[in-house]
């Protein structure tokens, strides 16, 4: 049975979960480094209700998906939670994607993208438990773009 749990995950918490998770050190402008108190809001997206900055050192924009496997993706923070919590448990394509209401195509295009980035990250890094793993997994989410 399939619980659209997505209903029930508080955005605003997923956000503040993916920011701590995707960009420990606070979030940061990708195009030259400065930090987000560095930067002006500079609108809301539609569907994913992410905050865009603009940078007032070079002007780009970026969120919080910026250089992340969700970057250019339309996913509700509370989707990306879980579709990373679904991913990391070993839960099948199908049930995620109707649990979030995304296509199992979506879901098995993102598994793989953190899954390669797991990989090329395990050979490097003694990893002390599966909380490391995850963590550094996102961290690194973005660097091969
Ligand atoms: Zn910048």
């Amino acid at each position: 049975m399939d619980f659209p749990i997505v209903e029930l995950l508080d955005d605003e918490l997923s956000s503040q979960w993916l920011l701590k998770h995707f960009h420990p050190d606070g979030l940061k402008c990708p195009h030259c480094g400065a930090g987000v108190n560095q930067a002006r809001e500079f609108r809301q997206t539609k569907t994913s209700q992410l905050t865009v900055y603009r940078c007032n050192q070079c002007q780009g924009i970026y969120n919080l998906y910026s250089q992340t496997v969700f970057e250019g993706r339309y996913f509700r923070p509370a989707q990306a939670v879980l579709l990373l919590r679904g991913v990391i448990k070993g839960q099948p394509s199908a049930e995620i994607g109707r649990e979030i209401g995304v296509s199992r195509q979506t879901v098995l295009e993102l598994r793989h993208e953190i899954q390669s980035l797991a990989d090329q990250h395990q050979p490097q890094t003694r990893l002390t438990d599966e909380r490391t793993e995850t963590d550094e997994m996102f961290q690194n989410a973005g660097e091969k773009r």
